[in-house]
Protein backbone atom coordinates (compact mmCIF):
# COMPACT_ATOMS: atom_id res chain seq x y z
CA UNK A 1 0.00 0.00 0.00
CA UNK A 2 2.99 2.24 0.59
CA UNK A 3 6.15 2.08 -1.81
CA UNK A 4 9.67 3.68 -1.09
CA UNK A 5 12.77 3.82 -3.08
CA UNK A 6 16.11 5.19 -2.59
CA UNK A 7 19.84 5.52 -4.36
CA UNK A 8 22.36 8.09 -3.24
CA UNK A 9 26.24 8.55 -3.80
CA UNK A 10 28.57 7.79 -0.60
CA UNK A 11 29.81 11.46 -0.70
CA UNK A 12 26.05 12.50 -0.06
CA UNK A 13 27.35 11.19 3.16
CA UNK A 14 24.84 10.62 5.92
CA UNK A 15 22.16 8.78 4.44
CA UNK A 16 21.92 5.26 4.67
CA UNK A 17 19.18 3.42 2.05
CA UNK A 18 17.83 1.88 5.23
CA UNK A 19 17.53 4.77 7.13
CA UNK A 20 16.02 6.36 3.93
CA UNK A 21 13.19 4.03 3.37
CA UNK A 22 12.09 2.83 7.16
CA UNK A 23 11.41 7.08 7.32
CA UNK A 24 9.70 7.12 4.27
CA UNK A 25 7.40 4.01 5.33
CA UNK A 26 6.87 6.14 8.42
CA UNK A 27 5.31 8.89 6.51
CA UNK A 28 3.08 6.39 4.90
CA UNK A 29 1.75 4.50 7.26
CA UNK A 30 -1.72 6.46 7.01
CA UNK A 31 -2.33 4.74 4.14
CA UNK A 32 -2.93 1.34 6.01
CA UNK A 33 -0.99 -1.69 6.38
CA UNK A 34 -1.15 -5.31 7.69
CA UNK A 35 3.16 -6.12 6.90
CA UNK A 36 6.31 -4.49 5.85
CA UNK A 37 9.62 -5.13 4.15
CA UNK A 38 12.71 -3.60 2.91
CA UNK A 39 15.66 -4.77 0.67
CA UNK A 40 18.90 -3.39 -0.01
CA UNK A 41 21.88 -4.12 -2.55
CA UNK A 42 24.77 -4.96 -0.62
CA UNK A 43 28.64 -6.83 -1.58
CA UNK A 44 26.76 -8.43 -4.71
CA UNK A 45 23.44 -9.56 -2.64
CA UNK A 46 20.53 -8.70 -2.14
CA UNK A 47 19.29 -8.50 2.31
CA UNK A 48 15.82 -8.67 2.91
CA UNK A 49 13.89 -8.14 5.65
CA UNK A 50 9.76 -8.53 6.35
CA UNK A 51 7.44 -8.77 8.79
CA UNK A 52 3.60 -9.03 9.19
CA UNK A 53 2.21 -6.41 11.73
CA UNK A 54 3.35 -2.58 12.29
CA UNK A 55 6.83 -1.07 10.97
CA UNK A 56 7.67 -1.76 14.73
CA UNK A 57 7.90 -5.40 14.30
CA UNK A 58 10.16 -4.88 11.31
CA UNK A 59 12.54 -2.64 13.27
CA UNK A 60 12.65 -4.84 15.86
CA UNK A 61 13.46 -7.71 13.72
CA UNK A 62 16.05 -5.22 11.71
CA UNK A 63 17.57 -4.76 14.57
CA UNK A 64 18.23 -8.13 15.59
CA UNK A 65 19.20 -8.90 12.50
CA UNK A 66 20.99 -5.97 10.95
CA UNK A 67 21.00 -5.23 7.42
CA UNK A 68 24.73 -4.07 5.76
CA UNK A 69 25.53 -0.51 4.70
CA UNK A 70 23.77 0.06 1.35
CA UNK A 71 22.90 3.06 -0.34
CA UNK A 72 20.39 1.29 -2.86
CA UNK A 73 16.87 0.21 -1.30
CA UNK A 74 13.40 -0.25 -1.12
CA UNK A 75 10.80 -0.51 1.48
CA UNK A 76 7.22 -1.35 1.32
CA UNK A 77 3.86 -1.60 3.52
CA UNK A 78 1.54 -4.22 2.47
CA UNK A 79 -2.30 -4.28 2.16
CA UNK A 80 -3.06 -7.75 1.43
CA UNK A 81 -5.04 -8.52 -1.76
CA UNK A 82 -3.99 -12.28 -3.07
CA UNK A 83 -2.99 -14.58 0.67
CA UNK A 84 -2.60 -13.79 3.95
CA UNK A 85 -0.85 -11.14 6.09
CA UNK A 86 2.16 -13.34 6.65
CA UNK A 87 5.91 -12.65 6.89
CA UNK A 88 5.81 -14.60 3.73
CA UNK A 89 3.56 -13.06 1.76
CA UNK A 90 4.78 -9.71 2.91
CA UNK A 91 6.75 -7.71 0.04
CA UNK A 92 9.76 -7.52 -1.29
CA UNK A 93 9.55 -10.60 -2.82
CA UNK A 94 13.00 -12.43 -4.25
CA UNK A 95 13.99 -14.13 -7.86
CA UNK A 96 16.86 -14.82 -10.53
CA UNK A 97 18.33 -16.87 -7.25
CA UNK A 98 17.25 -14.59 -4.33
CA UNK A 99 19.11 -11.64 -6.93
CA UNK A 100 15.98 -9.80 -7.65
CA UNK A 101 13.97 -7.91 -5.31
CA UNK A 102 10.70 -6.66 -5.82
CA UNK A 103 7.60 -4.55 -4.18
CA UNK A 104 4.27 -3.71 -5.93
CA UNK A 105 1.48 -2.16 -4.46
CA UNK A 106 -1.87 -2.96 -6.51
CA UNK A 107 -3.19 -6.18 -8.22
CA UNK A 108 -1.80 -8.38 -11.12
CA UNK A 109 -5.27 -9.58 -12.62
CA UNK A 110 -3.94 -11.93 -14.68
CA UNK A 111 -0.97 -13.74 -12.09
CA UNK A 112 -2.62 -17.42 -12.61
CA UNK A 113 -2.35 -17.71 -15.94
CA UNK A 114 1.42 -16.37 -16.18
CA UNK A 115 2.01 -18.38 -12.61
CA UNK A 116 0.55 -21.32 -14.54
CA UNK A 117 3.14 -20.82 -17.42
CA UNK A 118 5.96 -19.74 -14.82
CA UNK A 119 5.49 -23.30 -12.77
CA UNK A 120 5.10 -25.08 -16.37
CA UNK A 121 8.85 -23.96 -16.59
CA UNK A 122 9.81 -25.43 -13.20
CA UNK A 123 9.86 -22.29 -11.85
CA UNK A 124 8.59 -22.36 -7.71
CA UNK A 125 7.00 -19.60 -5.19
CA UNK A 126 7.08 -19.30 -2.29
CA UNK A 127 4.18 -17.15 -1.11
CA UNK A 128 0.32 -16.92 -2.32
CA UNK A 129 0.87 -13.64 -3.91
CA UNK A 130 0.06 -12.01 -7.20
CA UNK A 131 3.22 -10.08 -7.02
CA UNK A 132 5.79 -12.66 -6.39
CA UNK A 133 4.25 -13.88 -10.12
CA UNK A 134 5.47 -10.51 -11.39
CA UNK A 135 9.07 -11.30 -9.61
CA UNK A 136 9.79 -14.01 -10.96
CA UNK A 137 8.53 -13.41 -14.26
CA UNK A 138 10.90 -10.45 -14.33
CA UNK A 139 13.59 -12.81 -12.89
CA UNK A 140 13.08 -14.94 -15.96
CA UNK A 141 13.36 -12.32 -18.19
CA UNK A 142 16.25 -10.62 -17.06
CA UNK A 143 18.10 -13.95 -17.75
CA UNK A 144 16.52 -13.80 -21.19
CA UNK A 145 15.02 -11.04 -24.03
CA UNK A 146 15.80 -8.51 -20.97
CA UNK A 147 19.54 -9.23 -21.43
CA UNK A 148 20.30 -8.80 -18.16
CA UNK A 149 19.01 -4.94 -18.45
CA UNK A 150 16.40 -4.20 -15.45
CA UNK A 151 14.89 -1.11 -17.37
CA UNK A 152 14.50 -3.36 -20.15
CA UNK A 153 13.14 -5.94 -18.48
CA UNK A 154 10.96 -4.27 -16.58
CA UNK A 155 9.29 -3.45 -20.11
CA UNK A 156 9.18 -6.81 -21.49
CA UNK A 157 7.59 -7.67 -17.89
CA UNK A 158 5.19 -4.78 -18.03
CA UNK A 159 4.06 -5.61 -21.06
CA UNK A 160 3.04 -8.82 -19.79
CA UNK A 161 1.15 -7.50 -16.99
CA UNK A 162 -2.42 -6.46 -16.61
CA UNK A 163 -4.30 -4.81 -13.95
CA UNK A 164 -3.15 -2.07 -11.55
CA UNK A 165 0.69 -1.49 -10.27
CA UNK A 166 3.24 0.30 -8.99
CA UNK A 167 6.27 -1.96 -8.98
CA UNK A 168 10.08 -1.20 -8.00
CA UNK A 169 12.79 -3.61 -8.76
CA UNK A 170 16.47 -3.52 -8.09
CA UNK A 171 19.61 -6.44 -8.45
CA UNK A 172 22.38 -7.56 -6.62
CA UNK A 173 24.24 -6.96 -9.51
CA UNK A 174 22.96 -3.46 -10.67
CA UNK A 175 23.81 -1.09 -7.16
CA UNK A 176 23.22 2.11 -7.59
CA UNK A 177 20.00 1.67 -9.77
CA UNK A 178 16.29 0.90 -8.60
CA UNK A 179 13.78 0.42 -11.83
CA UNK A 180 9.91 1.68 -11.14
CA UNK A 181 6.90 1.01 -13.33
CA UNK A 182 3.08 2.44 -13.29
CA UNK A 183 0.57 1.64 -14.30
CA UNK A 184 -3.32 2.54 -12.37
CA UNK A 185 -1.53 2.70 -9.31
CA UNK A 186 0.05 6.54 -8.64
CA UNK A 187 4.25 6.55 -8.69
CA UNK A 188 6.09 9.84 -7.88
CA UNK A 189 10.07 10.59 -8.08
CA UNK A 190 11.77 12.68 -5.55
CA UNK A 191 15.21 14.49 -6.95
CA UNK A 192 17.61 15.06 -5.02
CA UNK A 193 21.61 16.38 -4.92
CA UNK A 194 23.48 13.01 -5.78
CA UNK A 195 20.63 11.37 -4.71
CA UNK A 196 17.05 10.26 -5.79
CA UNK A 197 13.83 8.51 -4.29
CA UNK A 198 10.72 7.17 -5.48
CA UNK A 199 7.01 6.99 -3.54
CA UNK A 200 3.69 5.80 -3.85
CA UNK A 201 2.82 9.59 -3.06
CA UNK A 202 5.41 12.34 -1.75
CA UNK A 203 4.83 11.67 1.74
CA UNK A 204 7.64 8.50 0.94
CA UNK A 205 10.28 11.77 0.44
CA UNK A 206 8.93 14.65 1.85
CA UNK A 207 12.03 14.62 4.75
CA UNK A 208 14.51 14.65 2.23
CA UNK A 209 13.49 16.44 -0.92
CA UNK A 210 10.41 18.97 -1.87
CA UNK A 211 11.50 18.73 -5.76
CA UNK A 212 9.37 16.07 -7.73
CA UNK A 213 8.16 14.24 -10.88
CA UNK A 214 4.57 12.77 -11.02
CA UNK A 215 4.61 9.57 -12.93
CA UNK A 216 2.09 8.91 -16.17
CA UNK A 217 -0.02 6.04 -17.23
CA UNK A 218 1.94 3.19 -18.18
CA UNK A 219 5.47 4.66 -17.59
CA UNK A 220 8.86 3.51 -16.34
CA UNK A 221 11.76 5.25 -14.65
CA UNK A 222 14.91 4.07 -13.71
CA UNK A 223 16.76 6.21 -11.22
CA UNK A 224 20.46 6.65 -10.52
CA UNK A 225 21.73 8.63 -7.74
CA UNK A 226 22.56 11.49 -10.45
CA UNK A 227 19.57 10.60 -13.21
CA UNK A 228 16.17 9.47 -13.47
CA UNK A 229 15.02 8.32 -17.06
CA UNK A 230 11.28 7.70 -17.80
CA UNK A 231 10.26 5.64 -20.95
CA UNK A 232 6.84 3.84 -21.98
CA UNK A 233 6.39 0.24 -21.60
CA UNK A 234 8.09 0.08 -25.18
CA UNK A 235 11.13 2.09 -24.20
CA UNK A 236 9.85 5.20 -25.98
CA UNK A 237 11.17 8.48 -24.36
CA UNK A 238 8.79 9.99 -22.22
CA UNK A 239 8.77 12.95 -19.65
CA UNK A 240 6.94 13.65 -16.06
CA UNK A 241 5.22 16.28 -14.47
CA UNK A 242 7.46 17.75 -12.41
CA UNK A 243 6.22 20.00 -9.69
CA UNK A 244 7.56 21.54 -6.11
CA UNK A 245 5.82 20.23 -3.01
CA UNK A 246 4.47 23.62 -1.15
CA UNK A 247 2.33 21.71 2.02
CA UNK A 248 4.04 21.65 5.53
CA UNK A 249 4.81 18.10 6.56
N1 LIG B 1 -1.60 -7.51 -4.36
C1 LIG B 1 -0.40 -7.43 -3.59
C2 LIG B 1 -0.44 -8.36 -2.40
O1 LIG B 1 -1.47 -8.78 -1.96
C3 LIG B 1 -0.04 -6.00 -3.18
C4 LIG B 1 -1.00 -5.39 -2.18
C5 LIG B 1 -0.66 -3.93 -1.86
O2 LIG B 1 -0.96 -3.04 -2.66
O3 LIG B 1 -0.08 -3.68 -0.77
O4 LIG B 1 0.56 -8.70 -1.87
Amino acid sequence: CGIVGYVGLPSVGEHQALDVVMEGLRRLEYRGYDSAGVAVVADGDIEMRKKAGKLANLAGEIESHPLKDSLTGIGHTRWATHGGPTDSNAHPHLADGDKLAVIHNGIIENFSELKKSLVEKGRTFKSETDTEVAAVLLGDIYNGAGEKNLQKSMQLACQQLEGAFTLLAIHADQPGVVVAARRNSPLVVGLGDGENFLGSDVSGFIDFTRRAVELGQDQIVTITPESHTITDFFGNPASGKEFTVDWDA
